[in-house]
């Protein structure tokens, strides 16, 4: 029998109702003879309110309490899930990652997945169970608890569905697939239908939200299709997978991130800061300059000995194809007119990135949505 993973994000189980719509849904799944692994977010708001109760204890708590706390919002989730299901009539049991074999290093708060064991999960498959795992959570070799980082629970639900053989990984949330752009600056918005992978990581890393970068990552390199979709209707969403057939052009979507800084890297990097912190983009002027990386504010402090040169908004053009100049100098046109000034830009195999004040990155991302998506 052919299996799915679906994960449902913290919206979509965001109360008991919520919670019984996503058991209809796994019910009518299951109907069509699949055989189903269903990762869960914590309810609503939970690691929020996990975070704020620990630091009202503490204000800087322990790492590993840390994690035994916040796990225990996924754990919720995924009881209640089991018992809805129950009510449905299907027989469903319940996982920590611990439970569910999902090996990770030992760096709390943001740790990665080492292997993916899976035996309890294949053996209750096997007897017709629909099984149901605790995202964002894993257990490191020395059987600590670890969480694997914000927004986790994507990248359990892509690692799983790689390791069981999964047809697809589905991802539930809460608007109608990866859009061309946020609709709360922009209202036309759209679903993008189909996605290559590799436009997918760059679109998530430069901030289209929706989908972690980490699980659209794990999902280009262990070649798992991802369809990211509405838990509120049967819209068909966005599927990411290559598509062998045409070579798509134009611009995909406009994103926009911040805020963010712009980091010199002098020779004398501290290795341990190294490889923790996600770069957004890159460039190095010239062989004597040093390599400048932009990265969130938040990851800033990971990167010691590096000198800030600038702060403010990343707003990207992503295309489907490969990024040509004439597009980056229309992007740039479309800047002027705005009296937006670009601090820094960046440039990648099918994105334009572009520092901007805070203040300018909305109408940007307006303007560029005008421009490259409505009038094309
Ligand atoms: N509940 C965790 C978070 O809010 C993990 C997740 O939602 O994927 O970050
Ligand atoms: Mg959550």
């Amino acid at each position: 029998m052919t299996l799915i993973v679906q994960k449902y994000g913290g919206s979509s189980v965001g109360s008991p109702e919520r919670i019984c719509s996503v058991a209809a849904r796994v019910a009518r799944t299951r109907a069509g003879l699949k055989d189903l692994v269903v990762v869960v977010s914590a309810m609503g708001e939970t690691t929020d309110q996990l975070i704020e109760l620990a630091r009202a204890v503490h204000s800087d708590p322990p790492q590993r309490e840390m994690d035994m706390l916040l796990t225990a919002g996924e754990r919720i989730s995924m009881a209640l899930l089991a018992m809805a299901l129950r009510r449905e009539n299907i027989e469903a049991i319940s996982f920590t990652g611990s439970q569910s074999g999902i090996i990770t290093d030992s760096s709390h708060g943001r740790a990665r997945i080492l292997e993916v064991r899976g035996e309890r999960i294949r053996q209750e498959l096997a007897r017709g169970r629909v099984v149901i795992v605790a995202g964002f959570q894993g257990v490191s070799r020395d059987r600590e608890i670890t969480t694997l980082g914000r927004g986790g629970s994507d990248t359990t639900a892509v690692a799983l569905a790689a390791s069981l053989g999964a047809e697809r990984c589905e991802i539930y949330t809460d608007v109608p697939g990866i859009l061309s752009a946020d609709p709360h600056t922009v209202p036309s918005a759209r679903p993008l239908p189909r996605l290559s992978p590799r436009v997918a990581l760059t679109l998530t890393t430069l901030g289209a939200g929706v989908l972690v970068p980490r699980a659209a990552a794990l999902g280009f390199k262990l070649h798992m299709p991802i369809v990211v979709r509405s838990s509120w209707d049967e819209s068909p969403g966005t599927r990411i997978e290559e598509d062998s057939k045409v070579e798509n052009e134009g611009v995909a979507a406009v994103t926009s991130t911040g805020p963010v800084v712009v980091l010199e890297q002098s020779e004398q990097l501290d290795p341990a800061g190294r490889g923790t912190c996600t770069i957004l983009a890159l460039s190095q002027d010239s062989p004597q300059s040093g390599t400048r990386v932009v990265v969130a504010e938040e990851d800033a402090d990971l990167l010691q000995g590096a000198s800030e040169v600038a702060r403010g908004f990343l707003v990207s053009l992503v295309t489907h194809g490969l990024m040509t100049a004439s597009l980056a100098a229309r992007a740039r046109e479309v800047a002027h007119t705005l009296q937006t000034p670009i601090l820094a830009a960046f440039g990648g195999p099918c994105s334009y990135s572009a520092l901007v004040p805070k203040e300018k990155a909305a109408a940007l991302v307006q303007s560029w949505h005008k421009e490259f998506i409505e009038q094309s």
